[in-house]
């Protein structure tokens, strides 16, 4: 029988002084928001010793569980928002996703991210009506103002004509984003990897950051392993999970189940779709369908750091599949799995000094792909600048 104990051991005069002696920055956390704080430090301090620690042997968060939307908001969703929050807010927000994703597309280049331009729709139902015909009315002047914050002229169009060939049951209408995109996570966050590593940053995974202490010359770090070492600043990415360290950060964590089918013949539905006010997901992706959500059924069980998938919220995504995604083909489910996001009672992140030498850059909500470069950038310029 193998022993799978967790190691419990103290670093050896060698790993302290060859491993962890002389660090610079260390960047708690290798997300999307981790290696885009890393890539940006490395930038801006070229000389210096950056150090990942990350938990898993992945990163083991949101970044490579996600459904890969690239998406900056559906019009359902900004009236919401605008309902809760100031309007200029709201474009703001919608502004700094756009940007984030024309960053990470710049960065890594659309054919790696396997970024498709095959927009976003919206479905609303038969008993939506009024939702519809509200976000219907406010088209026209969501398209005037995206036009001068990303330069598209007409964002949103109304596709309900379109629902018959996709092949959906109880759908009434559709709104298109025509700038709505969708990429592959993991080859997204495999090719950062790689970047990082081509600038020098080290990665050390499986280590999972248990405390931080500013002393003021620098930052003392302890492991779950209980040994430590100092750094002289430190980012925490670390998203949903970052009360575990800083809990004075108004992030807490929100997990979201996944399925995948497996292959589908002639597959029609082609783009990402957003459903029941963006509780609900879905896409295509090699032939197969990706949906997740259904949060909502569960809000309390669902505010968890703990992977899994519950009967509950699994029986939901089967039945939306079968009743309006796919009705009367049969499909098989393939694999489920569960990420956990940030999210807070505000939708914008949360960029900001802890201490002298500490930076926080978290709570991204359902929208990492598009903002989490920003964010990143953003941390090592508010910690380096
Ligand atoms: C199921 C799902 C679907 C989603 N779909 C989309 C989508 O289609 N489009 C979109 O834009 N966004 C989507 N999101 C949101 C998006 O994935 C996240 O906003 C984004 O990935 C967050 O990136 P991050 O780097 O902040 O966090 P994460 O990717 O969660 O990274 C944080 C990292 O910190 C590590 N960590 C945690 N604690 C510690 C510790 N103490 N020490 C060391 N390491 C630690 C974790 O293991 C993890 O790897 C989705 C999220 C989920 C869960």
């Amino acid at each position: 029988m193998s022993n799978t104990k967790p190691l419990a051991y103290q670093l050896s005069y060698w790993e302290q002084d060859s491993f962890f002696r002389d660090v610079d920055i260390v960047v708690a956390g290798s997300g999307i928001v981790g290696l885009s704080a890393a890539l940006r430090a490395r930038e801006l301090a070229p000389s210096s010793r950056i150090l990942i620690l990350e938990r898993g042997a992945l990163p083991v968060g949101a970044s490579t569980r996600n459904a890969g939307f690239a998406c900056f908001g559906s019009v359902s969703e900004l009236l919401d928002d605008m309902a809760s929050h100031p309007e200029d807010a709201v474009w703001a927000l919608v502004e700094r996703r756009w940007k984030g994703l024309q960053r990470l597309r710049q960065r890594i280049g659309d054919a790696r991210l396997r970024y498709e331009s095959w927009g976003g729709y919206e479905l609303f139902r038969a008993e939506e009506q009024d939702v519809f015909e509200q976000c219907a009315e406010a088209i026209p002047a969501f398209n005037r103002r995206l036009r001068n914050l990303i330069g598209i002229s007409e964002t949103y169009r109304l596709a309900s004509q379109e629902t018959a060939a996709f092949g959906f049951r109880g759908v009434a209408n559709l709104i298109c984003n025509t700038a709505e995109g969708q990429l592959h996570a993991g080859e997204m966050m495999r090719a950062l990897m790689e970047m990082a590593r081509e600038a020098g940053i080290e990665f050390f995974n499986g280590i999972a950051v248990q405390s931080l202490e500013d002393i003021g010359a620098g930052v003392e770090i302890t492991t779950a392993y209980g040994w430590s070492f100092r750094a002289r600043r430190v980012i925490v990415a670390t998203n949903g999970l970052a009360q575990q360290l800083m809990p004075s950060v108004p992030v807490y964590p929100a997990r979201s189940q996944v399925l995948i089918t497996a292959p589908i013949n002639s597959l029609a539905v082609k783009g990402s779709f957003h459903y029941d006010r963006g509780y609900y997901y879905f896409r295509n992706i090699d032939g197969r369908i990706l949906l997740g959500g259904g949060r909502n059924l569960d809000i309390e069980g669902e505010t968890t750091s703990e992977f899994g998938t519950t009967p509950l919220i699994r029986s939901a995504l089967v039945k939306l599949l079968q009743d309006l995604i796919l009705p009367g083909q049969p499909v098989a489910v393939e694999k489920w799995w569960s990420g956990i996001m940030g999210v807070g009672g505000r939708k914008s992140p949360v960029i900001a000094p802890i201490s002298g030498n500490i930076v926080v850059a978290v709570r991204l909500g359902g929208m990492g792909v598009a903002i989490g470069t920003l964010v990143g950038e953003e941390g090592a310029e508010l910690l380096l600048g």
